[in-house]
């Protein structure tokens, strides 16, 4: 199918991009790489009567660290994140994350903003940015207000985004040096989303994990913190029977949808699965 007629708009600024937003209310939207937007537009899923395209804004591009956090325009691709220097050294579990995304093609134009503000369970930024505790920076005509990750995801396609505003940028508190980190995604080939995934931050103190965040893709009406699972970790050696019980855990967090993919008990054993083998190897990047 082709989409219905649109007018296009490419903006110049942030503040003409809120303007045409605001002129549009409703009838308007945002394009960013297009791979999201464009296949459900064609698929008449989504009608907008006009789209506004962020591509020529080069102010929500780039990838920085200021203050103790790691600051990445929403613009910013998913290969620049993976070849982001930066990012290798300091937070290598969004380069890990995204190398799993997809295929090239999505990569060279699918960006981080556009991945989180689309709310698809099935995309893995949602889960990264709940493991690595980020924020969100929205733009809308009466100004920023800046949102944790923790709940901005309300449901399917569904988040904090009030219509007229812009994400503009994404926060990430810099990773303490020898904080273990893992994303581990069980697809059924490349290019698929993910059956489940689990994204994992682990510090180590003394021979007892000290800090752990845990979150899930594709199981749920919105990406997942297994929270139970991160509860019973803390304070405790990370050995092979805490790990089964953090697995045993985050299954209990899930409550995913039957499709191609899976029914609900295949998808929540490989959700235990993807969470145990992160641990596993989140422990083994961890500093001892
Ligand atoms: C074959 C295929 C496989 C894929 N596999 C995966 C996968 O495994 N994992 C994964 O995570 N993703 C996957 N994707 C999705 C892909 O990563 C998309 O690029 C991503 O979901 C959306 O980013 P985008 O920049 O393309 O946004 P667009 O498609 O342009 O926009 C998506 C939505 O977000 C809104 N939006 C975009 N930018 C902003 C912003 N800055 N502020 C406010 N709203 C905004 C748009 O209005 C739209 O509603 C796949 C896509 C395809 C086509």
């Amino acid at each position: 199918m082709i989409p219905r007629p649109f007018e296009y708009h490419v903006p110049r600024s942030l503040p003409e991009a809120i303007a045409l937003l605001g002129e549009h209310g409703d009838a308007a939207k945002l394009l960013a790489g297009g791979h999201s937007l464009l296949p459900m537009m064609k698929l008449r899923f989504a009608e907008p009567g006009h789209l506004i395209d962020l591509g020529k804004l080069t102010e929500l591009k780039g990838i920085r660290e200021t203050d103790g956090e790691i600051r990445i325009g929403a613009m910013t691709t998913e290969n620049e994140l993976i070849w982001s220097e930066l990012l290798q050294s300091r937070c290598p579990l969004l380069v890990e994350a995204a190398r799993q995304i997809s295929d090239p093609q999505v990569r060279y134009r699918g960006t981080l903003g556009g991945d989180i503000s689309h709310g698809d369970p099935g995309n893995d930024h949602p889960a990264l940015m709940l493991a690595l505790d980020a924020s969100f920076v929205l733009l809308g005509a009466q100004g920023e207000r800046v949102v944790p990750a923790d709940g901005f995801f309300l449901g399917t396609y569904l988040t904090l985004l009030e219509a007229g505003e812009i994400m503009t940028e994404i926060r990430i508190p810099t990773p303490a040096a020898g904080t273990g980190y893992c994303y581990a995604k069980l697809k059924r080939k490349t290019g698929d989303f993910a059956t489940a995934a689990a994204a994992v931050t682990l510090r180590m103190s003394g021979g007892a994990v000290s800090a752990v965040r845990i979150a899930l893709t594709n199981v749920a009406q919105t990406a997942v913190r297994a929270t139970d699972a991160e509860q019973a970790l803390l304070g405790k050696p990370l050995d092979e029977a805490a790990i089964d019980e953090a697995a045993r855990l985050a299954m209990g967090a899930c409550d995913p949808v039957e499709d191609l993919r899976g029914d609900v008990e295949y998808k929540t054993a490989m959700a235990g699965e993807m969470t145990r083998r992160a641990l596993a190897t989140a422990y083994a990047r961890a500093a001892h």
